[in-house]
């Protein structure tokens, strides 16, 4: 079995890059593709328990896929909800960009 660690924390980043890179006004298409593409994600992911817990979430927190800041936003919650979980700290939201798009400013 894959090595659940290594692989949320490539996953995670492939999620989080698919944000940083969605457009700020998708069109109909790409936000049918985006939310094919999570349920899609959700059913093959290869950490059965993980699958399962991301498919509850999504069940009670429909994906956003109106805008780049919607779904960042949408992903962060569902990120900090595996967080809470593992009882790892709650990342602040309103700073996804600068983690995954922008960079850190100092
Ligand atoms: P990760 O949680 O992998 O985070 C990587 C980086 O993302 C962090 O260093 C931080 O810079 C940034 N980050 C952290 N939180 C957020 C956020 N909310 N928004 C944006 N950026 C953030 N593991 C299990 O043991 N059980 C599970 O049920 C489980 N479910 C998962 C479900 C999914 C869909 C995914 C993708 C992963 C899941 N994992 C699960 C793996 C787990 O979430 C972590 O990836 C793994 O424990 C490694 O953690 P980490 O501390 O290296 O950081």
């Amino acid at each position: 079995p894959p090595d659940v660690e290594a692989l949320g924390r490539s996953s995670w980043t492939l999620l989080h890059s698919i944000a940083a890179t969605y457009p700020e006004t998708p069109s109909r298409t790409q936000q049918s593709d985006l939310l094919s593409f999570v349920d899609l994600f959700s059913k093959l992911y290869p950490c059965w328990v993980c699958a399962d817990d991301f498919q509850s979430y999504i069940k009670r927190e429909a994906p956003s896929v109106s805008s780049r800041d919607d779904f960042g936003k949408w992903l962060c919650g569902a990120h900090n909800d595996v967080n809470v979980k593992l009882g790892k700290p709650i990342f602040d939201c309103s700073k996804w960009q600068e983690r995954w798009r922008t960079g850190w400013r100092d």
